[in-house]
């Protein structure tokens, strides 16, 4: 089990930080979001400490991805919500704020303070083609 003595969610799933929480796996955790963009608002937590989505394991990014749909469910219907966003921000400049790796699940009204879409830009010329085949080309094999 990988750990980092400073990381508060290493701490809150060792259970040395309360929180409080919905769901436990033998994998990851899921707690309610202290603040929420929206109440019910909750976060997967995997046990391990990895920091950025990048470091992940396949295997864990897949358990904590076969949580979604429950857990969409079961929070949208716990406050009455409309919809949910699910979102990992990974790195500062993302918006990260605590380095281990988590998942956000945010439950969303018509009407609430959150403002969805992003700003969106267009590719020039041959860019969009380019940037394709880079990231082809830079994948690791399955
Ligand atoms: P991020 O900015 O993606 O790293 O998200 C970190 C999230 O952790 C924020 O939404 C915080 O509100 C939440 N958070 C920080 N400390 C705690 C805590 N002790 N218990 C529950 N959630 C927390
Ligand atoms: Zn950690």
């Amino acid at each position: 089990m990988s750990r980092d003595p400073n990381c508060i969610f290493c701490k809150i799933v060792a259970g040395e930080i309360p929180s409080t929480r919905v769901l436990e796996t033998d994998r990851a955790v899921v707690i309610l979001d202290i603040n929420p963009v929206v109440k019910g608002h909750v976060l997967i937590i995997p046990r391990d400490h990895y920091p950025q989505l990048r470091d992940l394991p396949d295997e864990l990014a897949a358990h904590a991805g076969s949580l979604l749909p429950r857990l969409a469910r079961a929070v949208v219907s716990a406050v009455r919500a409309e919809g949910s966003n699910v979102i990992i921000n990974s790195g500062g400049v993302a918006g990260q704020t605590i380095d281990h790796c988590h998942w956000h699940v945010i439950p969303r009204f018509d009407g609430d303070p959150v403002h969805w879409p992003w700003p969106h830009q267009a590719y020039s010329g041959d860019e969009m083609a380019r940037t394709a085949s880079r990231i082809t080309d830079l994948l690791d094999p399955a």
